[in-house]
């Protein structure tokens, strides 16, 4: 049985508590805007454990979320361990991401446009840990950017086709990056720009050392396009730290769309790209126009910047 910690916390964290994992018969509890459920698997004497989060995505239309994260989903950050011993442990909201004790001084207090590369050798060299955004064309990376320095226009970057493209470094807090790289997918460009910027980012995803984890954006108001299945199956298979930020979970479910609301869109990707993962990459779910993830995508870089600056 898995049981809440009836404790007030911030907004973007959940809290449970597992006791045990050998209760067959199905257990939900509902709590602040989180329930957990334990139930029994079809195949074998052992539970398979379901948490089931909910929260409001959108509290103006009272619409709730519910995620459902099998135990082995979740991502478990270096530095903490996840267990029955261990029995305390929280979620980042709309995400499958166990907070650690890492996670501090995540809020950006200054963010500066440093620099514009045209190659991984002409990037900063000071060896701040940084964060790369990725996604195809329109995905809404500039949003996501802006969001996350709570600025209107700090993504300068040009986003025609055939335009300069390059590998764009934000100095945050003086002390991390965030970079802004060219979005792919561009139904319009020529094949040999399309090659370049394919040449050029994997160079800089294979070669980067201060590469802490690339965050590539899906767009989830839409079923995942193929180019999103490759370039997520490339970075797996290439062993390079990949963090999915779905983007636009504000936005409701269209039948020219496909007719699903984001988080089925999300499940569907998940369900796609099961056989290539061995473990679950850390997942969140965000909106640009509601800001959901913007302070869970702010704890996870944390936790994830202080682990690899002490380690
Ligand atoms: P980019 O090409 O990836 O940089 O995408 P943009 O940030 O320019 O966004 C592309 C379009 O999607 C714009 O019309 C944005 O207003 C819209 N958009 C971006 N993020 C969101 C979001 O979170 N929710 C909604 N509803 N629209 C978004």
């Amino acid at each position: 049985m898995m049981r809440l910690l009836p404790i007030s916390r911030p907004p973007s964290l959940c809290a449970l508590t597992i006791r045990s994992s050998t209760s067959a018969s199905a257990t939900t509890i509902h709590h602040n805007h989180l329930h957990l459920s334990s139930s029994p698997s079809s195949s074998s004497s052992s539970p398979v454990q379901t948490i089931s989060i909910v929260h409001q995505i959108q509290q103006q239309e009272n619409r709730n979320l519910l995620l459902h994260i099998p135990l082995e989903k979740l991502f478990v950050p270096p530095g903490i361990e996840l267990s029955l011993e261990n029995p305390i442990t929280r979620i980042l909201r709309g995400s499958n991401i166990v907070l650690s004790p890492y996670a501090k001084e995540s809020q950006i207090s200054e963010a500066v446009f440093v620099k514009s590369s045209k190659g991984t050798e002409d990037c900063p060299s000071d060896g701040f840990p940084e964060f790369a955004l990725v996604g195809r064309s329109n995905v809404g990376k500039s949003s996501l950017l802006n969001s996350l320095v709570r600025r209107r226009k700090l993504a300068l970057t040009s986003k025609k086709p055939g335009k300069t493209q390059s590998i764009n470094h934000f100095l945050i807090n003086n002390s991390w990056y965030l970079v802004d790289l060219p979005g792919y997918g561009y139904a319009t460009a020529p094949q040999t720009v399309r090659t370049d910027w394919d040449d050029f980012t994997k160079d800089y995803f294979l070669n980067r050392k201060t590469l802490v984890s690339v965050f590539l954006l899906i767009d989830a108001s839409i079923p995942a396009k193929k180019i999103d299945i490759e370039y997520a199956t490339w970075l797996t298979q290439q062993q390079i730290p990949m963090t999915l930020i779905f983007t636009k979970c504000d936005k409701r479910k269209k039948q020219k769309n496909g007719g699903k609301r984001a988080e089925e869109n999300v499940e569907d990707f998940h369900v796609m790209m099961h056989e290539y993962f061995q473990e679950a990459p850390p997942w969140i779910m965000t909106s640009s126009v509601t800001n959901q993830g913007r302070d869970e995508i702010l704890l996870h870089i944390a936790q994830l910047r202080n682990y690899w600056l002490k380690h």
